[in-house]
Order: C-alpha cells, then sequence, then structure tokens
C-alpha cells in the first residue's frame, strides 16, 4: 500500500490500474463505483465473465502490472491469481477495507456496526434497519445483503449509519474497518467444504470481534459464548432466559435490557413478543441481537420496539403460503443448512419436512437427533438425500421416509413433492420446506426452489 501513502486514497484512484477481481454482486457495485469516481483503466477478472460497461474483461490472470487490485468474497486468499498480485507488489483489498478507506475520507463521521453468524444475518440486520427508519436515523444495511457497501457509499446524501451483514468470506478479506459494535449471532456448520474445517470457518466470525470495543453475543449458542470469552472488550450477551446483568433476554412475554440501561442494576423494557415477527425462539433471538446493535448506537427502546413491529421478514424464511384443510404450507428454502432447518423445525409441533439437496459437508446426525420428536415423515430430494435418510434410519427409524426422483422439469420435481406432502399430511400438521442443504444441484437458488413450491402449493390447492 506504499505508493498510496503521500497523496490521499480517493485522489490517486483516478489515474491509478485497477482490477477488480470478480464480477459477481459486489464486483459489479465496484465497477460502479470505479466508474462513478473517473477511473479510467479498470479490469475485471472473471472465469465467467463475459463483458462489462467501462472495464476491460479477463478470464484468467496473464499479467500482474496493475497498481490497485480490489477482491470479491468467495476467492481464497490462496488463489493463484491472489498469490501472483501479492508476489508481484500489487496492494490488495477486500471490498469491505476498500470502502472503508473510502468512507474514511468522504464520511469520517459514518458509523459502522456489523453483524455475522451462521443463521439470521438478513433478518436481523433488516431489523436493524427498520429501526433505523422507525429512529429516523439516515441509514441503510448493506453488505451481504441487497445493497454492496461500496454503493452504500455512493448515496448522494452519505448516510449516518451503515449495519453491515458480513458473511464468513467479507470477514476473512477484511483487517482493518471499525466497528461501533458487532453482533455474532451463532456458529453451527456451514461452508465447511470452503473453509477446510469448522475451526477455521467459527474463528474467522469470531475474528470479526477485534474490530470493535462491543460484542453483542449469543448466550444459548456456546460456540459463541466459548469462543469470546478470549476476548476483551464489553460483551453483551443476549439469550432467552431473564438476563443478568450486562444482558438482554427474557422475562415472560416481555424483553428486556439489562445492558444498556443507564444504571446497571435497573432493567429496562425494550419490546413485547407480540411486537417480533414471527415469534418464534429463533426469531426472538434475531431482534435482541438487532435490538443491542441498536443501543449501542444510542437508539432509544422506544424506537427499537417501533421498528421491530413494523419489520415484515423477508420471503423463503419461515413464509407461510397457504393454509387449507388444518394444514399448513411453510415456505424456509432459505434454510440451506441443519442449523436454520433445525430452527424451523422447532418452531412447529407436527411436521412434514420437505428435505435434501447440496449439504455442503455438513453432518446431519444432530440435527435428526434433535428435531426428531417434531417430524412425521420426511420427503427427501437432491444429491446428499442419503445422508439425511441415512441419519433418519439411525437416530429416528419412527419417521417415514419418501424419496422423490426428478424425472422432469425442477417445477415438476416440485409437483410431486407436494403430491407427495398432500397425500401423508394430516389435520394440524405444518409442511415445511427447510431443506437444509443448498438448492443448486436440482435448482437455481433457493429463492427458486422456494418460489417453485409455493407454485405447487398453490396449484395443488386451486
Ligand atoms: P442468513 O442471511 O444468515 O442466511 P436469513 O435471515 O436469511 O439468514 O435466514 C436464513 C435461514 O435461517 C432461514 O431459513 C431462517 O428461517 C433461519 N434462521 C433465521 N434466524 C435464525 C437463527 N437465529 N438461528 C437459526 N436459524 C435462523
Amino acid at each position: 500500500m506504499g505508493r498510496f501513502l503521500t497523496m490521499s486514497f480517493l485522489t490517486e484512484l483516478p489515474s491509478q490500474r485497477v482490477l477488480v477481481v470478480g464480477a459477481g454482486v459486489t464486483g459489479e457495485g465496484l465497477l460502479k463505483y470505479l466508474n462513478h469516481i473517473g477511473v479510467s483503466d479498470i479490469t475485471i477478472l472473471d472465469e465467467k465473465a463475459k463483458s462489462a460497461a467501462g472495464a476491460q474483461v479477463i478470464s484468467s490472470l496473464n499479467e500482474t502490472n496493475f497498481d490497485l487490485a480490489i477482491v470479491s468474497p468467495g476467492w481464497k486468499l490462496s488463489h493463484p491469481a491472489i498469490e501472483a498480485l501479492k508476489t508481484a507488489g500489487v496492494s490488495i483489498l477486500g471490498e469491505i477495507d476498500f470502502a472503508w478507506k473510502i468512507k474514511e475520507e468522504i464520511a469520517p463521521a459514518q458509523k459502522w456496526i456489523a453483524l455475522t453468524g451462521t443463521n439470521g444475518k438478513t433478518t436481523t440486520v433488516q431489523m436493524v434497519e427498520s429501526i433505523l427508519h422507525a429512529a429516523d436515523i439516515h441509514g441503510i444495511a448493506c453488505g451481504n445483503v441487497g445493497t454492496t457497501v461500496i454503493e452504500a457509499l455512493m448515496n448522494e446524501k452519505p448516510f449516518d449509519l451503515l449495519a453491515l451483514e458480513l458473511s464468513s468470506f467479507q470477514i476473512e478479506w477484511s483487517t482493518t474497518a471499525q466497528f461501533e459494535s458487532v453482533a455474532i449471532l451463532n456458529i453451527a456448520d456451514d461452508h465447511i467444504d470452503w473453509h477446510g474445517s469448522f475451526e477455521n470457518y467459527a474463528a474467522t466470525k469470531l475474528s470479526l470481534l477485534h474490530r470493535t470495543q462491543v460484542g453483542i453475543l449469543n448466550l444459548n449458542d456456546p460456540e459463541v459464548a466459548l469462543r469470546a470469552s478470549a476476548w476483551n472488550g464489553k460483551k453483551v450477551f443476549f439469550g432467552l432466559d431473564t438476563p443478568a446483568e450486562n444482558e438482554i433476554g427474557l422475562v415472560e412475554n416481555l424483553l428486556i435490557d439489562r445492558a444498556f440501561s443507564a444504571d446497571a442494576q435497573s432493567a429496562e423494557i425494550i419490546a413485547e413478543l407480540v411486537d417480533i415477527n414471527p415469534s418464534v425462539p429463533h426469531n426472538v433471538m434475531n431482534a435482541m441481537a438487532a435490538a443491542g446493535l441498536a443501543l449501542s448506537t444510542g437508539i432509544s427502546h422506544a424506537d427499537i420496539k417501533k421498528g421491530l413491529a413494523q419489520f415484515k421478514p423477508d420471503h423463503h424464511r419461515l413464509e407461510l403460503v397457504l393454509e387449507a384443510n388444518e394444514i399448513s404450507w411453510v415456505d424456509d428454502s432459505k434454510a440451506t443448512n441443519p442449523h436454520a432447518a433445525l430452527a424451523a423445525l422447532g418452531s412447529y409441533l407436527s411436521v412434514v419436512w420437505i428435505a435434501g439437496g447440496l449439504a455442503k459437508g455438513a453432518r446431519m446426525d444432530s440435527l435428526i437427533k434433535r428435531a426428531a420428536s417434531r417430524v412425521q415423515s420426511a420427503i427427501l430430494i437432491g444429491e446428499d438425500r442419503e445422508l439425511i435418510a441415512e441419519a433418519i434410519a439411525e437416530f429416528a427409524p419412527d419417521i417415514t421416509v419418501h424419496l422423490v426422483d426428478k424425472t422432469g422439469t425442477a417445477q415438476e420435481l416440485m409437483d410431486d413433492v407436494v403430491a407427495k406432502a398432500k397425500e401423508v399430511a394430516q389435520p394440524g400438521d405444518t409442511v415445511l420446506l427447510a431443506p437444509a442443504c443448498a438448492s443448486m444441484d436440482q435448482f437455481t437458488s433457493y429463492a427458486q426452489r422456494g418460489d417453485f413450491f409455493a407454485a405447487s402449493v398453490k396449484r395443488a390447492h386451486s
């Protein structure tokens, strides 16, 4: 980074040769920004990219004559192209740290808060955004959701606050950005195939704490509580029990703050359970994390209550598709790992469970052991369905298993799945699509999987 030390980073940038690594959502956001500030020499590296306005596109790195490389999440630090750039002495920044450098120059007073976790990131950061609106704060949720961080910086009237949702990939690439507070929602098996081991994945998530003084931490998640114990900042724990000092918790139907109130002995009401939608245990925890982040920036309890009450969850997160004949049909297609599926299954008493797809290296044993009492029957699809079938056979043999093969289109597969579910569901059951797996073996995305499910359900009831 030496060549940027003497002048402002931003003044130098337009005359630099800039390489954007990755042409996905982040790469597009970066390109938009670089064009916006007048960088004329932009190259994009992406194996699949065909063309991009305002940049030269390359599919492999044949030269390293760049001043700066800005890297999208999803590229490994050890990728040969990154190694080559490093060896050639090119400055390399992840998108978050690049945005941080820009922010420091154009909006130094803008505050950043951040959250990460295996599940609930999008829901929680959207709750935070809803709270910001309720509090009349000019802020936005960005990062691994909707708007990229760099695009959030392009807003004509600079935001006063950014709430960043960060994936483990983004955290791995970020070393300099600083946060008013950081929430760690939970840590469970996911993306293990990418990170190599659970240890690496968990350590990456926790490393975000080193960039803040205030940690909002899940008390009920042993991985979070244990791994955060060595960290020296202000720890605010949240959980579903009566809160002790420095905690956010639950007393009957009330969310209670014993961490940010002026007097440590006092307890203040943040909201009621009815303010949280849907009011199921894991989502109450999401609301607590959102409240903790908001409280760390000085937002009042009343505004948090208002923001939570106004919040509407995004599609494919425990989304009720239809109720008919006393059977509920619920789309939780976003449950792409066992931890999310466990939370979903724990939200209903009697479930016909639709699961399967790509397990990404995760194991299903613990999910089956813990959720068995809720599941009447399981309808399994996709590449790794045997993993689930085997775990059921070993730990919950009373669950009836139905395997459904894909013989035509993905929509037809869902038609077959829904027909089977309709056949086996009893009044009082919830038919729950919470696959515990990624979708890409049979669908283009979790959203398509959920949309096809909803379409099949509606057709089957029309
Ligand atoms: P992320 O952005 O981390 O993927 P989402 O809010 O999109 O999180 O939710 C992902 C999946 O996890 C959904 O299936 C949702 O129902 C489930 N989920 C949401 N919050 C939690 C939580 N706190 N613990 C476990 N699962 C959760």
